[in-house]
């Protein structure tokens, strides 16, 4: 359902992907690792239309996104995407984060929107701060939060980039238990992260990447072979 067929991708001079070529299929739990710097989150946002790719093809869901007449909001509401930092609005709710794309975008009716924004925090176990604020929740509850908040618009496939790694170590079990959760549901997540413990357990494939390339791509139990 996403692939990538020789993409490049340039900042300026700086070559941050090479030669990449890639497939996600529907229901795959695929983990990306990597050093710092080696282009993991560059593929993640060209995947969701915040990074254009600079050479090459990026079809998702059979629609290329470099393609002019593809409408790039059509693969945003296909493609959810967790970060580091969460990125909620401070100054909303946690229901009103959630219900926000849903009634702009969709056009959702409130009421429909609030349904299923409780289902959602339902699911993340974090209906009872439904009325919060962002700050009022440790960092772990708003990390829930944003998966929410990723999952409203139904997208078909649901990105990490570091979902854990700005999280109190206490905090960390319960985001990855959603995340597991979702994984058995499913759910197609392409999670880049240093969990190992999450990619052992979960992953049903690990891309290494390092220096702006894909190094390995194999099924998980045979990553942990060598
Ligand atoms: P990773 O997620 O693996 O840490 P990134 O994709 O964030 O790697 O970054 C890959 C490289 O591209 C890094 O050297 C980073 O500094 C560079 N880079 C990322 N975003 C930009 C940008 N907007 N402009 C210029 N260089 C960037
Ligand atoms: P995070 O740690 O949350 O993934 P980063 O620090 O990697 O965020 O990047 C934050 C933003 O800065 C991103 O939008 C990225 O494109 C941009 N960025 C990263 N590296 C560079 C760089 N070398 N030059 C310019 N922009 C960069």
């Amino acid at each position: 359902m996403i692939e990538f067929k020789n993409v490049e991708k340039y900042y300026g001079d700086f070559h941050a992907l090479k030669n990449i070529n890639l497939t996600f299929n529907k229901g795959e739990v695929v983990v990306v690792i990597g050093p710092s710097g080696s282009g993991k989150s560059t593929m993640l946002r060209c995947i969701n239309g915040l990074e254009e790719i600079s050479k090459g093809d990026l079809t998702i869901n059979g629609l290329n996104i470099h393609d002019k007449k593809t409408n790039i909001n059509l693969i945003r509401k296909n493609v959810g995407m967790v970060f580091q930092h969460f990125n909620l609005y401070p100054h909303k709710t946690v229901l009103e984060n959630i219900m926000l794309a849903p009634t702009k975008v969709l056009k959702q009716s409130p009421a429909e929107a609030q349904k299923k924004a409780e289902l959602l925090l339902d699911k993340v176990n974090m209906l009872s701060k439904k009325d919060s604020y962002p700050v009022q929740l440790s960092g772990g509850q708003q990390q829930r939060i944003a998966i929410a908040r990723g999952l409203a618009m139904d997208p078909s496939v649901l990105l990490f980039d570091e979902p854990t790694s700005a999280l109190d170590p206490e905090t960390i079990e319960d985001v990855l238990d959603v995340m597991k959760k979702l994984a058995k549901e499913g759910m197609t997540m392409i999670v880049v992260t240093h969990e190992m413990g999450f990619a052992r357990e979960v992953a049903d494939r690990v891309v290494f990447m390092a220096d702006g390339e894909v190094l390995e791509d194999r099924e998980a139990g045979a990553f942990y072979e060598d």
